[in-house]
């Protein structure tokens, strides 16, 4: 199979999914992740018209992406790993959607460095659905607030909510608490889902699934 089967193919059960929920086709947006994976095998999915990418470490995102931006218009990139303060700034400068807003210092930062730069990127709140101890993410039971605190404290506009299931956990009742807790907060975006579980995700509304080794093959070592 070729990246441009894979796709395909990642496509067509995505639009499956959002047929059997009664949601509209296309109302889920494809995140494809391509942490890990050399420029050369992004080209091949850039080929095959993806435009929307993720990736989760800002150092690796800059070695790989102006290059590949000046290649191809309308590339989307987005940042789906933690974010530390230190690195907002390049942050903000490179990526176009931050998913992983989880804290009043980092929520500060990017509203300073989008006030300098003239940039500002979308944002997610993560939250930690699983309340695990080394998962990034705002605990579930402070979200609300938090979405709320960057919206009046720091003058973020904040877009939606995004998690990442414990692996040994069913992902289906994450999914809902995160789909309740944006209902409540008031935001639209469910980041959500991932190569196993994607279609779960677009079955509970996620409006971004990120799937990395269903497109690009398994990584090396996990990340
Ligand atoms: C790596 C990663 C993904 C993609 O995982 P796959 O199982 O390869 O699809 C999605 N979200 C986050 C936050 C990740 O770090």
């Amino acid at each position: 199979m070729t990246a441009a089967d894979r796709l395909a193919e990642i496509r067509r059960r995505i639009v499956r999914a959002e047929r059997a929920a009664g949601r509209a086709e296309g109302a889920t947006t494809l995140v494809a992740v391509s942490k890990t994976f050399p420029v050369e095998d992004i080209r091949e999915v850039i080929a095959a018209g993806q435009r929307v990418f993720g990736e989760n470490r800002v150092q690796e995102a800059q070695a790989k992406w102006p290059i590949l931006r000046s290649e191809t218009d309308g590339i989307e990139l987005h940042l789906i790993g933690p974010l530390q303060s230190n690195k907002a700034a390049e942050a903000v400068a490179l990526f176009d959607v931050i998913h992983t807003v989880d804290r009043d210092k980092i929520a500060a930062t990017l509203a300073a460095e989008g006030a300098k730069q003239g940039r500002r990127p979308r944002l997610f709140v993560q939250v930690n659905t699983g309340l695990e101890a080394q998962k990034a993410g705002i605990d579930p039971r402070e979200a609300i607030a938090f979405v709320e605190r960057c919206r009046t404290v720091h003058g973020l506009a904040i877009e939606g909510l995004m998690c990442i299931p414990p692996v040994e956990d069913a992902p289906g009742p994450h999914f809902a608490l995160l789909a309740k807790l944006a209902r409540e907060a008031g935001v639209a975006g469910l980041s959500m889902g991932m190569s196993s579980d994607f279609e779960i995700a677009v079955g509970l509304g996620a409006t971004h699934v990120r799937v990395g080794s269903a497109l690009f093959g398994s990584r090396p070592k996990p990340v």
